[in-house]
């Protein structure tokens, strides 16, 4: 039986701390809370159950927003039509990143921001990110594109930044020339 989860609204102080390492390896409720990330996170991106269960489509949640200040991200990219790859990543760092910057073209959206916030988020275009997975064996990968926005995003959701505090309030929208739109 699908249960929605709980998500914090941006005006939820939670989402503005500094969240702390989480204890390795994770507990069985907390390895249970992922797996219900991932099935909310796979079914907002099908239509079918978007529909019938009113969720709002996100690739990404990070414990803050369920009001846990601890280090865990999951990511459910669709990386082809109907085909979906999972990131769990528990204390997350990014270990280097690409000096391209890219934007979203349409702009971020989050899961705990109910409102549309224009302007473009500028990120670096790759970055490789390691930490750990709930057992706390040792994990890394290469994230381009919209997969390395989405780790900006969630990994900026621990140290209590939310995406349109990187939107510059003086030109929040940039050119092609400027940086690369995706
Ligand atoms: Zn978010």
């Amino acid at each position: 039986m699908f249960k929605k989860l709980n998500i914090l609204d941006e005006s939820d102080k939670i989402l503005r701390k500094t969240s702390v390492d989480a204890k390795l390896p994770l507990s069985q409720e907390y390895k249970d809370l992922i797996e219900r990330m991932i099935t909310e996170l796979t079914y907002s991106q099908i239509e079918e159950y978007e529909k019938k269960y009113d969720l709002r489509p996100g690739m990404g949640l990070a414990f803050p927003q369920l009001g846990i200040n601890e280090r865990i991200i999951v990511i459910v990219h669709e990386y082809e039509d109907g085909k979906f790859q999972n990131y769990v990543f528990v204390n997350p760092k990014i270990v280097s990143s690409s000096n391209e910057i890219i934007a979203a073209e349409a702009g971020e959206g989050c899961l705990s921001v109910n409102r549309d916030v224009e302007g473009h988020v500028p990120r670096n275009a790759r970055v490789t990110v390691e930490g750990y997975d709930v057992d706390g064996n040792k994990i890394k990968v290469r994230a381009r594109e919209e997969l390395s926005i989405a780790f900006q995003h969630e990994i900026d959701h621990l140290n209590g930044i939310l995406f349109y505090d990187r939107i510059d309030k003086n030109k929040p929208f940039y050119s092609e020339d400027e940086i690369r739109l995706i």
